[in-house]
């Protein structure tokens, strides 16, 4: 199809835009079918051949404030490949998802492709549909529609937050509702709209956020409590003796409830935030088993919250774990707000907090340049780009190293005068004796930029104060993890950096921890208290992965089968 001029793009404002960009018309008009039959409906879809200019077609659909929802491009195409074009979406339609089209293979996609996806080029890669219909193509439609469609599309505005539109507890409540799937939207207080919600609800302007629920309720700066209270989340537990009190809601945590519940143990999970941990912030997991495109973090928290639910677990949202104390055969959790959670065992799933940059442009660009915490899994995507790696500690050093088999030239910058100052000696030879790492000394990142994936970085001079921009098409920023332990008694024994110590950790030396009652030694994933276990990225020694908080999640069940059994108490 011949895409009309700008002034002839018909005006259906509520139909948002799907693409297909494809050189081959007749490949082109089986996929321009496949997608009318399904969506023909809600989206509008358009087929454009090179005579379209496809990249033209988006910057005419971008002027007339048209929503273009996903744009589906050949690996084929004249003068350019699929991956390039859909590289550029992003200049023109922010959010739109973009999926390459490739013929049916079998095996592994090419590495041009994964390295695609690891730098936030596109999102995925589907084969042409070969048969009618073909619901492995839809699904991967269908599922990076109902991605675009959660974040893009208007629901019912359960909440209408008005505050101030950077101010840290705005952005917190935002995050907040995202992460737990609330609708809702937000009104700068200081734009018209806003203003207008502030005095139809009779509310304070200094009192803000302010939070206007559809029923008419107001809530002025709630506590994360009264907000998940608002929802109708239950805060407080009930009074009975629960079999396995759950603390956190991360991946290790979810996989304890759904394993408890389904086993018959009586299960709560506590969860002072927002399901999913770690992982429901990252946009798009990669390397979990059984989703070769990868799923989003909040997709997979949902999931497991849900699993869980169906099976019984209870959840009690809004207060943190604040203490933690044997009494006889129960373990009592006490939390923020005062109540206690008594139960016959617990599992400690509290996970870690990554020190952040702080800078919200780069912050915006996480999973799509900017990484966190692991380098392993996109190393090899790194192949022949420039990266480059934040930290002075051996974790920045063991993942410069690494990402150097891979990147032409890996820099890390650190903040001190030397490396010497907190990496290991054998790492620091390492890194000088590696000739495509550079290190720069008294060096800090204050911003970055990018449409859709990282463009570049800013660096400044600690000691003359000087910036620059450097172009960057990869941060990895590894700046220390702390795991949220602080909470825990004494008696729960931890590492100098505050892990969890579990199993045969705990008999260094040949001994058992002090005031440890039963004849038997510490189980695998036990803590230095019986019957309290620790697992995921808050336990010393774990793989920091959401497929390995998962295992112990659900390890840590039979392990409590077993001491609940009492062949271990
Ligand atoms: C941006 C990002 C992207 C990532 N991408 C990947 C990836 O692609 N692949 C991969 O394998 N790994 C990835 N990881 C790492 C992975 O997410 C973690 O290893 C995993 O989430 C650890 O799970 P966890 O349940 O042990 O802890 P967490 O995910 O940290 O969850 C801990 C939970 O405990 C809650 N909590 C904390 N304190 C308390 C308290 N006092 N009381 C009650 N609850 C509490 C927290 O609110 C949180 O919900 C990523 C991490 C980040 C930050």
């Amino acid at each position: 199809m011949t895409f009309p001029p700008s002034s002839q793009v018909p005006r259906m404002p509520d139909a948002p835009v799907l693409l297909i960009a494809d050189e081959d018309p007749r490949a082109r008009g089986v996929v321009e079918g496949e997608l009318r039959k399904r969506y023909g409906v809600d989206y509008q879809v358009i087929g454009a051949g090179p005579a379209d200019d496809p990249l033209g077609l988006l910057a005419r659909l971008r002027d007339d404030r048209r929503l273009v929802s996903m744009v589906l491009a050949s690996q084929r195409m004249p003068g350019t490949t699929g991956t390039q074009l859909l590289a550029q979406v992003r200049e023109f339609h922010r959010t739109a998802k973009r999926l390459l089209l490739i013929d049916k293979r079998y095996g592994r996609a090419p590495e041009s492709i994964l390295q695609a996806i690891a730098l936030g080029h596109i999102d995925a890669y589907a084969a042409r549909p070969a048969m009618v219909p073909d619901e492995e193509f839809h699904l991967a439609v269908t599922g990076l529609l109902e991605e675009w469609a959660r974040s893009n599309l208007p629901g019912p505005e359960v909440m209408r937050v008005v505050g101030e539109e950077w101010s840290a507890r705005s952005h917190e409540i935002r995050d907040l509702l995202g992460r737990n799937v609330v609708t809702f939207r937000f009104y700068p207080a200081d734009g018209e709209p806003g203003k207008a919600l502030l005095d139809q609800a009779g509310a304070a302007a200094a009192a803000m956020p302010v939070i206007i629920m559809l029923d008419g309720r107001v809530l002025e700066n709630p506590s994360n409590t009264q907000l998940a209270e608002a929802i109708g989340m239950q805060t407080s537990p009930g009074s009975g003796l629960y079999d396995v009190a759950v603390i956190g809601a991360g991946p290790a945590g979810l996989a304890a409830a759904v394993y408890g519940a389904s086993e018959g143990l009586s299960t709560v999970v506590l969860e002072p935030e927002a399901i999913g941990g770690q992982a429901g912030t990252s946009s798009r997991i990669r390397n979990y088993l059984g989703f070769p495109n990868g799923v989003s973090g909040e997709d997979l928290a949902v999931r497991a919250y849900t699993q869980a639910w169906n099976f019984g677990a209870d959840y009690v949202y809004g207060n943190p774990a604040t203490g933690l104390r044997v009494q006889g055969p129960e373990r009592v959790v006490t939390l923020a707000g005062g109540s206690e959670v008594r139960s016959r065992t617990v599992i400690i799933a509290t996970g870690v907090s990554y020190r952040r940059l702080g800078i919200p442009s780069l912050d915006a660009l996480i999973g799509a340049g900017v990484f966190y915490g692991a380098a392993t899994s996109e190393a090899a995507a790194m192949k022949d780009r420039e990266v480059f790696v934040v930290g002075g500690a051996n974790s920045a050093g063991q993942a410069a190293v690494h990402l150097a088999r891979y990147a032409a030239q890996v820099t890390l910058l650190v903040r001190g005068q030397s490396l010497a100052e907190d990496m290991s000696e054998y790492l620091v030879q390492e890194i000088t004796s590696t000739p495509n790492i550079g290190v720069r000394h008294n060096v800090m990142v204050t911003g970055g930029a990018g449409t859709g994936c990282l463009e570049s970085l800013t660096l400044q001079d600690r000691l003359s104060g000087t910036t620059q921009v450097v172009s960057a098409t990869a941060v990895f920023v590894l700046i220390g993890a702390q795991p949220r332990t602080h909470w825990l008694p004494a008696s729960i024994v931890r590492d100098r950096w505050g892990f969890v110590v579990t199993g045969t950790d705990l008999l260094a030396g040949g001994h058992r921890p002090a005031n440890w009652s039963p004849q038997r030694p510490p189980m695998a994933l036990e803590s230095s208290l019986p019957g309290i276990f620790a697992v995921g990225d808050v336990r010393r020694g774990s793989v920091k992965r959401v497929a390995s908080a998962v295992g112990e999640g659900s390890v840590a069940i039979r392990l409590i089968h077993d001491y609940l059994g009492g062949n271990h108490s």
